[in-house]
């Protein structure tokens, strides 16, 4: 294996050191292995004046994350937008609202290109020649994509019922889809078996400990874009319930090396009502939470019992936040809401965070002087299904300016008139 001193996987429960090997938890106490790192010397080799001039994507904390040493940089990942809202929080009441808007992360428009990022250079470290996942549908995109540019077979497994749009944004890139009869949680279970049978890196399986890294750089590039400073509040979704630990420790580990001032940020999860094991055991305060059979449009969070749910739900406990659901209808407003005010088309999990933030603040939760940063993690063309019944198409009219005049008048009567020069 290959070495390196700066970081290794460590048993998040017992302690156990595992260096680094392609596994995801401890064969003593079966709890999830994460990566460990020595910020004493991380601290000696990376400084926020070193990334000055590097450019504005992910690889620019290269160091931060479990790369080999050889690590040659790949094409950009990540690096996307922190926008500003103006209309939206002027709606909502609020004076400093952010949208983190990963719907335009490169090159698969989801969160997701970020932790199959650091999955695949850890593929690379471990000599795999195929890669796979078991997926809701962004996931495989991301692994198709990556795995297409950088010369891995890709093998991806999902429930039978996803979205066209994402079946489809796998199979362009030429990886080998197998559809199981069954929801996330079963075709999950099946890729467990398949690592173990076969010499494959399963990102999310026996790579999860560096695929989840990944997600900490959606967490970096926020405090950076926010002039090296954390925010207040984020509200982030939530399926397997890793993406909104790992920008947990994103923070922490800026705050450890001095990057940024301490400050409590209130973490929120946002799931959607038809799968809300972990935003249901925060509500009722439950000691572990209980696993739901998924019925949602929000399937990319449709993961009925999730894999770093316990950390997930003490992490919003820890934080002071809290976590709220919202049903397919307020999943389809939100989405239009957003589109309409921010100009941004998120996928049903935007939708959800979206939706929830509104619900946060209505229960006074979140604060209008606040800094609020709102995750939004895919793009809305991969779920047009979701909305398109929405936007019946309008009657075709000829191209004639009479034919125009007649069809403003049909709709909008005297108006139309008076638009005229
Ligand atoms: C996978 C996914 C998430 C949540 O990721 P977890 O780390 O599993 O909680 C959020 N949004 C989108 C669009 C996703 O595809
Ligand atoms: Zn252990």
């Amino acid at each position: 294996m290959c070495s390196n001193a700066s970081y290794e996987l460590r048993c998040r429960e017992c302690g156990k050191i595992w260096g680094n090997v392609s596994r995801s938890f401890c064969e003593d106490c079966f709890s999830p292995l994460e990566v460990a790192y020595d910020y004493a010397s991380l601290k000696k080799i990376v400084s926020r004046e070193k990334l000055v001039g590097r450019a504005f994507n992910m690889w620019r904390y290269s160091e931060l994350l479990p790369l080999p040493e050889d690590f040659g940089v790949p094409n950009a990942v990540g690096g996307t937008p922190l926008v500003a809202s103006h209309k939206l929080a002027c709606k909502w009441g609020l004076k400093n609202l952010y949208f983190k808007n990963d719907a335009v992360c490169f090159p698969s428009l989801s969160f997701k290109d970020r932790v199959v990022a650091t999955a695949l250079a850890a593929a690379r470290r471990f000599n795999f020649t195929t890669v796979g996942c078991s997926s809701t549908g962004n996931l495989a995109n991301a692994v198709a994509a990556q795995a297409a540019q950088q010369g891995f077979d890709a093998c991806v497994f999902i429930p039978a019922d996803l979205e066209p749009a994402k079946v489809l944004n796998t199979a362009v890139y030429g990886a080998r889809i197998v559809r199981i009869n069954g929801n996330y949680d079963r075709v999950n279970r099946l890729c467990a078996q398949v690592a173990d049978r076969f010499q494959w890196g399963l990102v999310n399986v026996n790579l999860r400990p560096y695929y989840s890294e990944g997600s900490k750089t959606h967490g970096y590039e926020i405090a950076e874009q926010l002039g090296w400073t954390l925010p207040d509040n984020i509200v982030v979704p939530m399926a397997g319930g890793s993406l909104i630990t790992k920008i947990a420790k994103a923070f922490r580990e800026l705050v450890t090396l001095g990057w940024v001032e301490p400050k409590p940020v209130k973490f929120f999860g946002a799931q959607a009502t038809g799968c809300s094991p972990i935003s249901d055991a925060v509500k009722r305060n439950l000691a572990r939470f209980e696993p739901q059979k998924p019925n949602t449009i929000a399937r990319s969070l449709a993961i009925g019992n999730p894999a770093d749910g316990p950390f997930a739900v003490n992490q919003i406990r820890d934080s002071g936040g809290w976590a709220e659901d919202v049903s397919d209808p307020e999943i389809v407003a939100a989405i239009k809401l957003l589109a309409e005010t921010e100009g941004i088309f998120t996928e049903t999990a935007g939708g959800v965070t979206t939706g929830v933030t509104q619900k946060l603040i209505a229960q006074g939760r979140i604060q209008p002087q606040e800094t609020t940063v709102v995750s939004i993690t895919g793009n809305g063309l991969k779920t047009t299904d979701a909305i398109v019944s929405e936007f019946p198409a309008t009657e075709a009219i000829a191209p004639r300016l009479e034919a125009f005049e007649a069809y403003l008048d049909a709709r909008l009567g005297t108006t139309a008139a008076s638009a005229k020069a």
